[in-house]
């Protein structure tokens, strides 16, 4: 009875405090004077909670569903809890029953403790609601990348805003802006590919999507996105998951800040931390980077989150910290916000309390902490309004949304040989699909699909196509033949596979006037899907090679998150399209692809490797002399890629000329005008996307790069028409950071190319 007094005095205390007519940091600070220690360590922690199916696990995949009730209290009411994360973690719900589960947490949140402080929930919405049954699925970021189309990367964060909102999920953790420097690395396919404009661009586009331009996230079909992995994450020396990277300062700011700054002059309200170690000091730790550089230089206003149990781990894993409560000092006095995970949050609550108490944690950083989180909160209005109603929703999963989703997987695919046109193919062909990712939705879509691993893909999806559905009802059943030929284990290693039915499916080439192979990999995401071995499996191999050797043309389809290697069969292969992870609408789009409804034009947005030992960018520093060969830079000694980035055919032909600046010599406050015209010189409309480069020819306090993307633009050209393609470029676009990490602009000769076409011109004080 007293308890409920006390309550009831203190949500009225409470509810004065939150009065309209203060402004959004007034309420913030008046909160701030209200709290305890322990109520403000309490919002800095974020945490799962059990939920109790039938089988009274977390992971149960039996309705009903629930929430235990007395971890629930425990977490919120005594320890004050501020965010949840991933509950039902490994399972998709429906927008109703995450309505349920959320606002049932709100309501413990906003009525059962002293100060109603609503909880911010978060997870993974990284292409598209991927928790939710019924969402709209799109290619993961690294064919949205391939289409190089600022509008539908935009359009498609947008629609997952939607729908994450319709799920009572106000914040997303996406999008990924680390560079996919590594193919190794498992994952890339989360990243936008290696080139750091490319991730700049799209990076920002993306959370402008997420957040609306104006980055009003208190309108409800906005969230408040989350830029990862707080920087430098896939730069592994071993390309492992979470292992050590080595990075200088000018290789920092050159290519793994600049998305991340423009993120942030973008206003996105939450940054992830990278779970490594760089330069030996793990980056929870690190007060240069999370303080000095990201709060301080770039000042970043909003809330900095650690990745999953990174501050234990710097006790555990990382060997900095002798003890749970030194971690939690270390990681909260370089800048850390939000504790994801502090596997078991009391003593991460208690710990940090006696730290403040001790003085080794300042009041004025817990603080800083607690109104940087707040802030977030009250821009998502969820003071105001802590849950959306699915009912509010009425695009979920719509035909609009699906369009979208489906017109960015045409983009994204890659044509990327085309043997005598054998591309596209006639709707009256006779064909053997087959290869491990023919008949599978779960490879389409990729890991962080419906569940964490992507292994419940195949239960939700069935509704959508795989490629070998897609091309059934594309050519008719009848001229279709299937064998798998080799299948993934399902109880393996994520990229193990074994041979099923290979001689059977060796042998139904002879009815087919064509195989379409679809070889690539399973769904994996982080250590489980670290790799050994870059070269396609064996087994995968083996069909290919044996498929090849039929005589009949073979369509090779890749299906992968990274470039496996094809080298040893690739010359045997008569086309080769990339599809990336395409999403639900994947086998359609392809299917439309490959018999001719839809003309490709995704562009490679990393370096296709030849060799397991040759994987290096196409940013990359020169090794031998560059020499002029036919106008182009023969710099194949260092660079001999399968495919180039930025690669990618069409069924029709582009013809560039007349590449021209405005001048020959610019000084270092103009603009650098360029133009290209670029004609359609084949006999259908074609999109095209044109790349402009820039060589800074010396630099004199390092090496330059060879090359690098500086714009680009996609086009749509009708069959015989031309365009002029215009771009601009400042001196600040030409900039490079010496060894110390400074920027330098440097006089001197630069050259710009488009396709073949190069034009030089200086630059002057
Ligand atoms: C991943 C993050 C993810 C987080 C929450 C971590 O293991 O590295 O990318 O956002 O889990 O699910």
């Amino acid at each position: 009875m007293n308890y409920r007094i006390g309550l009831i005095i203190s949500l009225f205390i409470a509810s004065i405090c939150i009065v309209k007519g203060q402004s959004p940091n007034e309420k913030i600070e008046k909160l701030l004077q209200q709290m305890t220690l322990e109520e403000k360590v309490g919002q800095m922690a974020q945490i799962t909670l059990d939920v109790v199916g039938k089988g009274q696990t977390r992971f149960a995949s039996d309705e009903p569903l629930a929430l235990d009730p007395d971890s629930l209290r425990r977490a919120l009411v005594d320890y004050h809890i501020g965010s949840v994360l991933n509950t039902a973690n490994n399972r998709a719900l429906t927008t109703k029953k995450w309505y349920e589960i959320i606002s049932e947490i709100q309501k413990v949140a906003m009525e059962e403790t002293r100060l109603g402080i609503p909880i911010i929930y978060g997870v993974d919405e990284i292409h598209g609601a991927t928790y939710t049954v019924g969402a709209t699925m799109f290619p993961q970021q690294i064919g949205q990348a391939a289409s190089r189309n600022r509008d539908l990367v935009r359009k498609g964060a947008e629609i997952t805003a939607y729908e994450t909102r319709a799920s009572n999920i106000p914040w997303n953790f996406s999008p990924v802006l680390d560079l996919g420097l590594d193919p190794r690395f498992s994952r890339m396919w989360e990243s936008f590919g290696e080139d750091p404009y490319l991730s700049t661009v799209l990076g920002v586009e993306m959370i402008n999507g997420y957040e609306g331009e104006e980055n009003n996230i208190g309108d409800p079909t906005h969230v408040a996105s989350s830029l990862k992995h707080f920087l430098g994450y896939h730069a592994t020396v071993s390309g492992k998951d979470r292992t050590p990277a080595y990075i200088s300062p000018d290789a920092l700011r050159e290519y793994h800040l600049p998305a991340f700054k423009a993120a942030i002059e973008a206003g996105a309200h939450t940054i992830m931390i990278n779970s490594g170690i760089i330069n030996g000091i793990p980056v929870h730790a690190n007060y240069d980077l999370l303080t000095k550089l990201l709060k301080e230089e770039l000042g970043f206003e909003g809330l900095v989150v650690t990745d999953w149990a990174d501050i234990e781990n710097l006790h555990r894993r990382d060997r900095v910290a002798p003890n749970n409560k030194e971690a939690v000092r270390m990681a909260i006095n370089a800048g850390i916000d939000m504790s994801m995970i502090p596997y078991q949050y009391e003593p991460f609550c208690e710990g940090l309390v006696e730290l403040v108490n001790e003085g080794e944690v300042k009041m004025e950083r817990i603080d800083d902490a607690v109104r940087r989180i707040l802030k977030v909160k009250m821009a998502l209005n969820l003071f105001e309004k802590p849950n959306t109603h699915y009912s509010d929703y009425p695009k979920f999963g719509s035909q609009e949304f699906e369009k979208a989703a489906y017109d960015m997987a045409a983009e994204s695919i890659t044509l990327l040989k085309n043997t005598e046109n054998i591309l596209p193919l006639a709707k009256s062909s006779k064909v053997l699909v087959t290869g491990p990712n023919a008949n599978s939705m779960r490879t389409l879509n990729g890991a962080w699909t419906y569940s964490w691993q992507g292994e419940k893909t195949e239960e939700y999806a069935g509704q959508y196509n795989t490629v070998l559905e897609a091309v059934q009802k594309e050519i008719g059943e009848k001229n279709v033949y299937y064998k798998p030929g080799v299948s993934y284990k399902m109880d393996g290693a994520y990229y193990e596979d074994h041979l099923d039915g290979l001689e059977e499916a060796v042998k139904m080439a002879a009815k087919a006037d064509v195989i379409l192979l679809c070889v690539g990999e399973n769904t994996y995401t982080e250590k489980p899907g670290d790799l050994n071995d870059l070269y396609l499996s064996d087994n995968q191999t083996e069909l290919a090679k044996r498929l090849a050797a039929t005589g009949k043309p073979v369509i090779l389809i890749l299906n992968e998150g990274r470039p496996r290697i094809i080298s040893k069969f690739e010359q045997e292969m008569d086309a080769i399209v990339q599809t990336y992870l395409p999403g639900n609408f994947g086998g359609d789009a392809l299917a439309d692809i490959i018999f001719g409804d839809v003309n490709p034009s995704g562009k490679l947005p990393y370096t296709y490797p030849r060799y397991p030992n040759a994987t290096i960018s196409y940013i990359h520093k020169p090794s031998e002399e560059q020499k002029k060969a036919e106008g182009v830079y023969n710099y194949e000694a260092d660079y001999n890629p399968q495919f180039r980035f930025g690669e990618g055919l069409s069924y029709t032909t582009f013809a560039y000329k007349n590449l021209k600046l405005a001048k020959n010599t610019f000084s270092k406050g103009e603009t650098i005008k360029v133009s290209v015209d670029v004609q359609n010189t084949g006999k259908r409309a074609g999109k095209e996307v044109v790349q402009l480069f820039s060589s800074d020819l010396y630099a004199s306090k390092i090496t330059p790069d060879v090359k690098r993307l500086r714009r680009f633009e996609k086009i749509s050209l009708a069959a015989g028409e031309s365009k002029t393609v215009t771009f601009e470029l400042t001196a600040d676009d030409l900039k490079y950071f010496d060894a110390t990490g400074k920027a330098i602009t440097e006089a001197g000769e630069f050259e710009l190319s488009v396709a073949d076409l190069i034009v030089e011109f200086e630059l002057v004080d």
